[in-house]
């Protein structure tokens, strides 16, 4: 017998029906003894997330508007819930408290942090489980940064006084008591930590899709499941994108290598994406596939700049990222040549500084000319065993050349996992799809 951890996400959890397929999962499988809820999320498109709506009172308390309506609206939805399960967790008591405490403004973390910590107990009188409060165990600095040691600790001494508990996600507590939510989605974090705590085999993470995706399905028609994926390759896809998981939960799970299993709730019989180690690759299918997928998004500048002798001039590079450091921009890629470095950032972090910037750039590097590439795209071709072959590139821009895509810019990262290839944003699905089918059939 072995341990599993398993998150159900928003829409896993969102009412009595969703919850009833969640428990028959959990049943099915005895292994699953630790759970970890996120709040009720959207039952139909259209509807409201529970944690929106906990936000949105707190914008109400804080600009001195009624409040109570939307208190109720989240009241009413876990109190239908309890009526659906047949459960009795005395809910009005909990609802009272959290009202009570309104009146008094709490912080928006704890607002944030109650549709988790209502429905983990919800859950958890559900499944006839313990519940066991993150409050404490989570554990944050005074700065608001995750304890990561202190909260392993903590997790796995408590939990080895439960054969079986549910846990809300998304929250834990600095060491004033106050309760500290992590980023949007961070209830895949709690579930990480806690599947690393009491070294489980494996950490399953519920949610309404059946895994990754080759590509993102509004743009290629039927993209291929991935079935396997590494931690690596899963965090350049992600920063590119691809946001099933919090990129955060990798790390954890990483850490104790434990490999992290996306399934669906709504199709549970699906194997999923399986997100592994490197080493723990044991499908001869996986070892003849090259690239595992394609990520990428619009809205780039790229900054060329060209000064004779660049490379023997000392600290060209560094007065380019104090610039930048100045401006709190962060760059993307760093693309150079012998006499040119390109600085690639992203139309969001530089917002109307532009030409604030090029001034800068004009000013304290003294180049010989600048050129600016706006609304470039960038795309991200990922795979490990990228580097083991040959002509993976030349097949690549073979593939753009025929769809008529100028490349813009090209960077191949160092650890040769991945190629990123800048194109005009006009190009960008175009430039997706033709890479996609240079290498979908492989296998
Ligand atoms: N409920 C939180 C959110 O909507 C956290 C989570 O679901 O992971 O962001």
């Amino acid at each position: 017998m072995g341990i599993k951890v398993a998150k159900f996400g928003g829409s896993s959890v969102a009412d009595g029906i969703q919850l009833t397929k969640t428990r028959q999962i959990i049943e099915q499988d005895p292994d699953r003894r630790y759970v970890v809820v996120s709040a009720p999320g959207k039952r139909f498109e259209g509807d409201n997330k529970i944690t929106d709506l906990l936000y949105l009172c707190k914008t109400h308390i804080d600009h001195n508007l009624p409040y109570d309506q939307i208190f109720q609206v989240v009241a009413d939805r876990f109190m239908a819930v309890e009526v659906n399960l047949g459960v009795d967790v005395d809910l009005l008591t909990h609802l009272d408290t959290i009202r009570d405490n309104l009146r008094r403004n709490p912080s928006t973390d704890y607002i944030a942090s109650r549709g988790e910590f209502l429905n983990a107990i919800l859950v958890a009188a559900f499944l006839g489980f313990d519940f066991v409060d993150t409050a404490p165990l989570i554990k944050f600095d005074s700065r608001g940064k995750l304890l990561m040691e202190e909260t392993d600790e903590a997790l796995r001494d408590e939990l080895a006084k439960h054969e079986r508990a549910v846990l809300p996600g998304f929250y834990g507590s600095t060491p004033d008591g106050k309760i500290k939510t992590f980023s949007r989605g961070g209830s895949d974090i709690t579930g990480a930590l806690v599947a690393r705590a009491i070294k489980a085999d494996v950490y399953e993470n519920w949610t309404d899709v059946s895994g990754f995706l080759m590509a993102d399905p509004r743009i290629v028609k039927n993209p291929k499941q991935i079935k396997t994926i590494s931690y690596k390759e899963l965090r350049e896809l992600s920063y590119m994108g691809a946001g099933v998981l919090h990129e955060d939960a990798i790390y954890p799970a990483r850490m104790a290598n434990v490999p992290i299993n996306i399934k669906n709730t709504n199709d549970p019989a699906d194997h999923g994406t399986m997100i592994v180690g490197e080493a723990d690759f044991d499908d001869p299918a996986e070892k003849s596939r090259i690239v595992t997928g394609i990520a990428g998004s619009k809205d780039f500048t790229v900054v060329a700049l060209y000064k004779n002798m660049m490379s023997s001039e000392r600290g060209f590079v560094r007065r380019i990222l104090g610039i930048l450091d100045d401006y709190n921009i962060n760059f993307e890629h760093l693309p150079s040549g012998i006499d040119t470095v390109s600085v690639v950032m992203s139309n969001k972090d530089i917002g109307d500084r532009l030409d604030d910037v090029l001034d800068e750039f004009r000013s304290r590097l003294r180049p010989d000319s600048i050129d600016v590439l706006e609304d470039i795209a960038l795309i991200a071709t990922v795979g490990r065993r990228m580097s083991l072959r040959s002509g993976v590139a030349a097949r690549l821009f073979t593939a753009l050349a025929e769809a008529k895509v100028n490349i813009r810019m090209i960077d191949q990262g160092s650890s040769e996992m991945n190629i990123i290839v800048g194109v005009e944003n006009k190009d960008f699905e175009k430039a997706v799809r033709a890479i996609y089918s240079a290498f979908s059939e492989e296998e």
